[in-house]
């Protein structure tokens, strides 16, 4: 794609950045059926070459509207037009640039920006989340039942073991799940310890950025990132062998965070190999899967069926798949196959609650498709597309990690 980009932003990092991924696309359109937007909406601006369009627009005129505003917001970034483009289209380092670029440009209603700041404050604040939390708890008998299906169960913690192994990782707690779902954790670090890792904690990790990032206060998220980065430092360096994401919205962020930073010159270093030491949790298990699978007893017959839902920022922003099957089908589990796996299932992060249209539409779609064959169980690898898939089903949504520690 030709490309002549003005003035104010031609020669910044930004502007370099951006005219190399438009000219990257050859306007194939090979993406657009695999756009869960485009699918459900129909138009062609609310598909990933419409939307590429629409950045190309604005950055070569500097000229910009809601409208433009509107069609990015729509998008998920789920990240499947990447998985499906065959000319490697980096469209979410894009979509970052120009959501950034414009959030400045055109002011949001006092109601959005509202609604956006009030999630900037509450969701990366473990503490704050988990008293909310506990607020919604107690009013529960008095919710309507729409609010009622969007509040998840009550889940009590349980134990951990003691770090005892030379060998230990580092694990990001994440945000919500501590308080949505403590188990997952506490899964994570039983695993592990049985095949011969300690999980560690680092005391003063938070946020991984990616609620602020993606909301495009995208400062605040690059303050999180490296707040990280100096927690998980000196930790690093004492022999900590990686971090260990237990989510993987959280995971497909730090493992970009040598990205993000790359201007930094005070971070850019050390956020390359913070990104570098990451892992998803499936592939940190998957490199143990021979010690782990002594420990499993074969069984006459499956323990349970699942359907495992693969969230994008699995299968896409990290391109990990077929890795959580094969685990689960180790442990004796009846893994059934799923239509459309590739789609999203409309949690996106905060898009549930900014687009709670195409967000339900989504999950629904996905929910028929992963309950067809009648699972015992829904397993997952995200905090966020398992308290959306939950809220829409009452058949039992887990991670697999909790499956998995179980046997
Ligand atoms: S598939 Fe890739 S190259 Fe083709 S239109 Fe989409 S983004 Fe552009
Ligand atoms: S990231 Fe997902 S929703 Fe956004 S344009 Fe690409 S496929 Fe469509």
């Amino acid at each position: 794609m030709q490309t002549q980009l003005a003035d104010f932003i031609r020669d910044t990092p930004e502007g370099v950045e951006a005219e190399r991924i438009l000219r990257s696309c050859v306007h194939c359109g090979f993406c657009l059926a695999t756009c869960p937007t485009y699918q459900i909406l129909g138009d062609e601006l609310d598909s990933p070459r419409g939307r590429i369009y629409l950045m190309k627009q604005y950055l070569e005129s500097g000229e910009v509207s809601e409208k433009t505003q509107l069609h990015l917001d729509r998008c998920l970034t789920c990240r499947n037009c990447e998985t499906t483009c065959p000319s490697g289209v980096e469209y979410s380092k894009l979509l970052d640039i120009g959501r950034g670029l414009i959030e400045k440009q055109v002011p949001r209603s006092p109601l959005a920006a509202m609604q956006r700041y009030a999630l900037r404050q509450v969701l990366p604040r473990p503490t704050l989340f988990s008293s909310l939390l506990a607020l919604g708890h107690a009013a529960r008998p008095f919710l309507p039942a729409s609010l009622k299906s969007k509040l998840p169960a009550k889940q009590n913690s349980s134990s951990r073991p003691k770090g005892r192994h030379a060998r230990h990782m580092l694990v990001l707690e994440g945000c919500v799940q501590p308080a949505l779902a403590p188990n997952i954790n506490a899964a994570a670090a039983r695993l592990l310890d049985k095949i011969g890792i300690s999980l560690v904690a680092a005391d003063k990790a938070g946020c991984c950025g990616a609620v602020s990032y993606h909301l495009n206060a995208q400062d605040e998220g690059l303050d999180y990132m490296r707040r990280n980065i100096d927690a998980w430092w000196p930790l690093l360096e004492a022999g900590a062998e990686a971090i260990v994401m237990t989510a993987s919205g959280c995971g497909v962020t730090v493992k970009e965070y040598g990205h993000y930073l790359q201007h930094d010159p005070a971070y850019a270093a050390k956020a390359a190999r913070v990104s570098a030491l990451t892992r998803d949790l499936s592939e940190v298990v998957l490199a143990e899967a021979e010690v782990l699978k002594s420990q499993f007893e074969p069984l006459p017959k499956p323990r349970a069926r699942v359907a495992f839902h693969a969230p994008c920022t699995l299968q896409h922003g990290q391109k990990i798949t077929g890795v959580v099957e094969a685990l689960l089908t180790v442990a004796g589990f009846e893994v059934i196959s799923v239509s459309e796996s590739n789609l999203c299932c409309g949690s996106a992060g905060t898009y549930s609650i900014l687009q709670p249209e195409i967000s339900t539409q989504l999950r629904e779609r996905k929910l028929g498709h992963l309950q067809a064959r009648q699972p015992e169980v829904i397993a997952t690898a995200n905090i966020g597309c398992l308290t959306h898939l939950q809220s829409g089903t009452a058949t039992p949504v887990r991670h697999w990690i909790e499956l998995l520690d179980e046997v």
